[in-house]
């Protein structure tokens, strides 16, 4: 007999689990093992947004709505320029 509690803090087991932050649809999330910032696909809308791990457990949000340092691609073209201009 299964009962489905729908206290959602609870799930402090199940935190690799979290809503897209495009569909609300539950996902399940893949963080990177440090704590860089990666692109998640969601399985039920099919959209990338950025996964990236917090001191306090894993955050998720959207791309366009990211600051640079959160954005895997941003921090990569930012680190690659340097500060020569
Ligand atoms: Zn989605």
């Amino acid at each position: 007999m299964k009962t489905y509690s729908t206290t959602y803090l609870n799930a402090s087991e199940t935190e690799s689990m979290d809503r897209c932050p495009y569909c609300g649809g539950f996902v399940t999330l893949e963080p990177a093992v440090d704590y860089a910032p990666v692109y998640n696909r969601c399985d039920v809308c099919g959209k990338r947004f950025i996964v990236e791990r917090v001191r306090n457990g894993i955050t998720v949000m959207r791309i366009e709505g990211a600051p640079c340092m959160s954005d895997p691609e941003c921090r990569i073209t930012e680190m690659s320029q340097g500060d020569e201009e």
